[in-house]
């Protein structure tokens, strides 16, 4: 190898670190700037003559002083890299988002390298900081976030009323259940029937049909508190679990809802529809061997309501 090979080699490297994507700093070891790429002065607006020999940590006041220059001192300490990623740290330096693509990110997320550097007589007197964006991972990553959310809510959620779908309503009865068993607080199911709804599908036509379901189910959502869990448990059946309440505050709350159908007055294609529903209560205050059992005895008191004449409430004894 003779020496103009080398100067070459090194001309080659130095376009290369000053070209490529990524930041690239070099430090001495009080921090101050000896090698500023292009990628830091176009994303800084810093200048290599402007940035070299300042303060690293006075350049950017951002970065935490105390962590980084202990990630800094175990670096030339240890004499191995260290690294930072955007997950636990979304940035070193705070740089603006100029990405077209991933443009509602405000800030560009950074993955950074801390790489020992070794002078010749062996000593590592500078620290090299390799800065790379991964803006684009992290804004996947929040997409697929909030995709799965949505899709995790559509998935528990009964399209036409909103409630809770049947599956994931049997969950959240099972989650009370267990919590009764571990911690003995009141809880009761009521479970309510549309009275006579083959007869409104009938005269009115099944979109008057739907649009009652949608209006009870509205009621049903004004009615209960935020920790009762309510859904639609079959075609126009619908379940509400009552946290911290027993069958004789479970049967207030459904006579509550009861008289609000009773009341109720559903316009379809300019016509005036009335209806109203049946419905049974139980509580967990006797032994039972497990969450079903619950629907089962809300059943029964339904069956009751049902077979009494409707429009009624029966409370499980
Ligand atoms: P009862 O008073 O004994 O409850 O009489 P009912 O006519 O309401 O009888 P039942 O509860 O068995 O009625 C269920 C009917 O509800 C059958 C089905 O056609 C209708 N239905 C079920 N799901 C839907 C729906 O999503 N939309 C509409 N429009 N109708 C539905
Ligand atoms: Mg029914
Ligand atoms: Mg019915």
């Amino acid at each position: 190898m003779n020496d103009s090979l080398d100067l070459n080699e090194f001309h080659w490297l130095l376009a290369i670190v000053q070209n490529i994507d990524v930041g690239v700093v070099v430090l001495d070891r009080n921090y101050c700037v000896q090698v500023w790429n292009t990628f830091m002065e176009n994303r800084s607006g810093l200048q290599p003559k402007d940035a070299q020999n300042q303060n690293f940590l006075s350049l950017f006041p951002e970065i935490d002083q105390q962590w980084f220059s202990r990630k800094v001192e175990s670096v030339a300490t240890l004499g191995t890299p260290a690294f930072t990623i955007w997950e636990l740290r979304p940035y070193l330096v705070r740089f603006k988002n100029y990405q077209p693509i991933t443009g509602q990110e405000e800030f560009m997320y950074q993955n950074t390298t801390l790489l020992p550097l070794r002078s010749t007589d062996g000593k590592i007197k500078h620290i090299c900081l390799v800065i790379y964006d991964v803006t684009d991972v992290a804004t996947n990553r929040h997409q697929l976030q909030a995709a799965n959310a949505q899709l995790q809510q559509l998935s528990r959620t009964d399209r036409l009323t909103g409630l809770y779908n049947r599956g994931h309503w049997e969950e959240s009865l099972k989650g009370a259940y267990a919590r009764h068993q571990r911690y003995g607080n009141a809880t009761s199911l009521v479970m309510l029937d549309i009275d006579h709804f083959k007869q409104i599908n009938d005269t009115y036509g099944h979109q008057a049909g739907d649009k009652v379901i949608e209006e009870i189910a509205r009621l049903i959502h004004e009615h209960v508190r935020e920790t009762d869990m309510a859904g639609r448990y079959g075609g126009e059946e619908f379940g509400v679990v009552l946290s911290d309440t027993d069958k004789t505050n479970g049967w207030v709350f459904a006579e509550r809802l009861r008289k609000a159908v009773e009341g109720l007055e559903v316009l379809h294609n300019g016509q005036s529809i009335r209806f109203t529903i049946s419905l049974g209560v139980a509580d967990l205050s006797q032994q039972s061997i497990n969450y079903a059992e619950l629907i089962a005895w809300a059943d029964h008191a339904l069956f009751a309501s049902k077979k009494a004449g409707r429009n009624r409430v029966t409370v499980y004894e």
